[in-house]
């Protein structure tokens, strides 16, 4: 068999190679521990992973000093939350029903720690309105605010702007999971949230790398105690070869944000494709007019869905996120939208990238044809 194709760029990305070319010199010939300040092997690699701190920076139009270096977003978003919460007496703070786990999780703790968690519903294309968010604020009682900027699933797109400013209008610490929305979208178009966490593998560089950016005057507790690296707000020695990997893919986001409208036209056909050969039977999930390019979620209406990936050997796509699937549970996500159970398990999210080819994607709508066509057929 050919090797199957991949359209699960959601879930994670290949290392580009500019990228892989970057951190190569960092494995063995720079190979020093950034925190050796007493000589030049150190010198060198806290040069690199400052390189790469002001690469990050310069993005977020931060001060280098707001970038913090973590193992992913699943840490940023655990550091974040109860990192700026850690020491405050438990009091009130609002999130939503569809984050990713590594942000529901971490108010399902803090809930055990005393915290009065609202968890906002999102409307039924997927989105946290600015109204919805407003409503749920207790005056003087909410001191944190966490909302995905894109949905991992839906590719929907929040408010996060208008959101950021009623947060500062508030005195409310605003954190938002901003890791789909990298390199998808342009995020300069207004204020940024206090607290911004992404990871390294959703935008081409290595797994177990990823960031926070932490505004002027916010300290965090550290999860992690020991050397007191990253301003004592997280310790551990410097992944030198994987910082200066983030930094390179930040400075490639252009590049892969310049082939987003080429994206778009393989949304728009594999959408169009399917729904009319499938009339009525599909259901498209989030809101068409609101996400970003690279995300397609599809409901295929009453199937039988224990055999539904086995069929499709030839590609791969998901159901929703990554952590759910080896379970196959329900997606909270389109739960929380109202689908039945059964529903929400015959859905695939397809994911594309800036490497997805016109033939992938004539492959995968004809594949997809054929593959529904025997599901409904069965
Ligand atoms: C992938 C993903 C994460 C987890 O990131 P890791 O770096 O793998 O920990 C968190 N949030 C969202 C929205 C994601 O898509």
């Amino acid at each position: 068999m050919d090797s199957p194709r991949y359209f699960d760029y959601a879930s994670t990305t290949p290392v580009d190679p500019v990228v892989l070319e970057s951190m190569m010199p960092y494995f063995s010939e720079v190979f020093g521990n950034a925190g050796s300040g007493q000589h030049y092997f150190g010198w060198q690699a806290h040069d690199a992973v400052e390189q790469a701190r002001k690469q990050i920076a310069t993005y977020f139009n931060a001060h280098s000093s707001q970038v913090l270096f973590t193992s992913g977003a699943t840490e940023s978003n655990n550091l974040a939350i109860i990192g700026f919460l850690a020491k405050l007496t438990p009091a009130h703070v609002i999130t939503s029903s569809i984050e990713h786990k590594a942000v529901l999780e971490v108010f399902k703790h803090l809930e055990t720690l005393g915290w009065e968690v609202t968890y906002l519903k999102p409307t039924a294309q997927g989105e946290i309105s600015l109204d919805i968010v407003r409503e749920a604020i207790l005056p003087g009682q909410t001191k944190l605010i966490s909302l995905m900027w894109v949905n991992n699933e839906l590719g929907t797109i929040n408010p996060i702007h208008p959101i950021a400013d009623l947060c500062v209008k508030h005195g409310i610490v605003f954190h938002t999971d901003a890791t789909q929305a990298i390199g998808k979208l342009a995020i300069h178009q207004g204020s940024l949230p206090d607290l911004i966490s992404f990871s390294g593998h959703k935008i081409y560089s290595p797994k177990g790398i990823g960031g926070l950016i932490i505004k002027k005057g916010i300290q965090l507790h550290a999860q992690l105690l020991g050397g007191g690296q990253e301003r004592n707000m997280r310790s551990g020695t410097l992944a030198v070869q994987q910082i200066v990997a983030l930094g390179t893919s930040f400075l490639r986001l252009p590049v892969y944000l310049a082939q987003m409208d080429r994206l778009k036209i393989f949304q728009k056909s594999i959408e169009h494709r399917l729904t009319t050969h499938f009339l009525g039977k599909l259901q498209l999930n989030g809101n068409t007019l609101n996400r970003v390019p690279h995300i397609i979620n599809i409901t295929l209406m009453d199937v039988d869905w224990e055999n539904m990936f086995r069929v499709m050997p030839k590609i791969a796509i998901s159901n929703g996120s990554a952590c759910n699937a080896r379970k196959q549970l329900a997606s909270h996500v389109l739960m929380a939208l109202g689908h039945r159970e059964a529903n929400a398990l015959s859905t695939l999210r397809i994911s594309l990238s800036h490497l997805t080819t016109e033939a992938d994607i004539n492959f995968l709508e004809e594949y997809l044809i054929e593959k529904i066509g025997l599901m409904y057929s069965a």
